[in-house]
């Protein structure tokens, strides 16, 4: 396979290079000069879709940093670890940390409802005053992934150990995502102490498995929806506010709005059976192959579009000249944007589908041909595309080849693309906004959360933690040396507090 992804940089819609075309002929009849102005004009006047909001936010209680430490470091020590296979799993690890939040957080206790579902998914109910208000829902779960075999050695602080030292809490789930899930009990706890009551219901979800497929987070939708709760917004994990933006070289609050979706292609070919020493002309690794190979070379397009061009004209003021001129005259240069967020796998992946083939299957001997080949091909769907659009694209790269195509398993499609003119929306922007002092931007998730699997039972989802963090910082969640900052602790337990506070009242 010759072909990449990443490097395949095509036109990005029907329209833009016939405009581009358009353009240049324009160009050279002499008319120069009045396409420069209008690029000046549209840049020095160009204004991102910011918010203008005359909503108030609830201002910051006094947040006890220190406890919210320790009682973060406890979390950690409750070893909850998701296993690929559920048998591995230590059940009484996730009993431990119900009844160490019961413990620790008595007025949150006394204050909500909590109903378990999917045996050990946690859904709590703190009513409002006001049953017309439509609830909110926050989210953060439970569960954590494995320490990599062999890294334990790597770590500054044991993996386990929730230790607070060097201006940090360590160890696995510190961020991901007993972080969030802490910032909201010492949240609630502070708000409850200061004698604060919502008017608007809020909903917390706690799934059990999001590391694992989310069967919790699907049965707390079914509970939700059983009971007619049509949620105002879901706020979940996902997005951060990053200290070091590639576009701005500067700290941009990214926000999820849409989340990619997730299927596994299974390729089987099949052909006589036989020795080796006499072998026929048809052969299932060829043919697996080829169908591989007709797949991987028939890639997305790179799309200028969606959230990824919204986060774009959001950040635009705030990059240099020429990114800014790019933007504000997208309708020229959206071949040269793409190839700019083209440039890395990372930034690809937040302009289409992407097709990655993973695992082979072929004869389990070198001397005996197989009657039976599989490939299995993972792809990230971004929204606009459907796992129906991408069978049908992949038949048709296959042809005539004599393979055979499904899904392993029923497909995660992408998720619906929440608003960005919604009153949930200028909360959380102009608190994001207020925390960080950087630009907000909407953006598109590449991960997956538990959120999706509750966007029929909100109006718009939403997925953003109010920690600050580099680039590389990002590589310690799922990795090595875990750890949330204090500053990190006290800035989200904030957030949380404040969100409540202005989003329930
Ligand atoms: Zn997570």
């Amino acid at each position: 396979m010759t072909t990449t992804q990443t490097n395949s940089v095509k036109p990005i819609s029907p329209r833009a290079p016939a405009k581009l075309r358009t353009t240049l002929g324009l160009a050279v009849a002499g008319l120069i000069v009045p396409l420069a102005s209008v690029l000046a004009f549209r840049t020095m006047t160009y204004q991102s879709p910011d918010v203008k909001s005359d909503i108030a936010l609830a201002s910051a209680p006094a947040i006890n940093v220190e406890s919210a430490a320790r009682h973060l470091g406890e979390a950690v020590r409750i070893r909850t670890v998701s296993h690929e296979n559920a048998a591995d799993n230590d059940s009484k690890q996730w009993d431990a940390l119900h009844v160490w939040l019961k413990k620790t957080y008595p007025a949150a206790h006394n204050a909500m409802n909590l109903e378990v579902v999917a045996d050990r998914t946690l859904v709590y109910c703190w009513k409002g005053t006001d049953s017309r208000l439509a609830p909110i829902i926050l989210m953060a779960h439970q569960d954590v992934v494995p320490i990599t075999p062999g890294t334990e050695t790597e770590w500054k602080h044991a993996p386990f150990s929730g230790e607070v030292a060097d201006g940090a809490v360590w160890g696995r789930g510190s961020i991901d995502d007993k972080g969030s899930l802490i910032a909201i009990f010492e949240a609630i706890e502070t708000l409850i102490s200061g004698g604060f009551t919502p008017k608007r219901t809020i909903y917390l979800v706690s799934g059990h498995d999001e590391e694992v497929g989310g069967q919790g987070a699907r049965a707390a939708a079914a509970y939700l929806k059983r009971n007619n709760v049509l949620a105002e917004f879901v706020l979940d994990e996902g997005m951060q506010i990053i200290s070091d933006h590639p576009i701005t070289k500067a700290p941009v609050a990214l926000i999820g709005i849409a989340e990619k979706g997730f299927a596994t292609l299974e390729i089987t070919a099949k052909t006589a059976g036989g020795h080796t020493s006499m072998p026929p002309k048809e052969n299932a690794v060829v043919n697996l192959g080829n169908a591989v190979e007709a797949i991987y070379n028939d890639p997305y397009p790179l799309d200028y579009a969606g959230p990824t061009a919204d986060m774009l004209r959001a950040i635009a003021p705030h990059a240099g000249l020429a990114t800014k001129m790019a933007i504000a005259n997208d309708w020229l240069f959206a071949p040269l944007l793409v190839s700019e967020i083209a440039a890395t796998p990372a930034g690809a992946a937040m302009i289409h589908t992407t097709i990655a083939p993973t695992m082979l299957e072929g004869s389990p001997k070198e001397n005996v041909l197989p009657a039976k080949a599989k490939a299995w091909i993972n792809y990230r769907i971004a929204p606009g595309d459907t796992s129906e659009s991408i069978m049908k694209k992949s038949q048709r790269a296959v042809g005539t080849l004599p393979v055979t195509l499904r899904w392993n398993r029923t497909p995660d499609e992408p998720s619906s693309v929440s608003s960005t003119k919604s009153r949930a929306w200028q909360i959380l922007s102009l608190l994001a906004a207020d925390i960080s002092r950087a630009p907000v931007a909407p953006a598109l998730f590449i991960g997956g959360s538990d959120s999706r699997y509750l966007q029929d039972v909100a109006k718009d989802t939403y997925r953003f933690q109010a920690i600050t963090s580099s680039l590389n910082e990002l590589d310690m969640i799922h990795g090595t040396n875990e750890h949330l900052s204090l500053d990190n602790l006290k800035q989200i337990t904030t957030f949380y507090a404040r969100l409540i506070a202005t989003a329930a009242n």
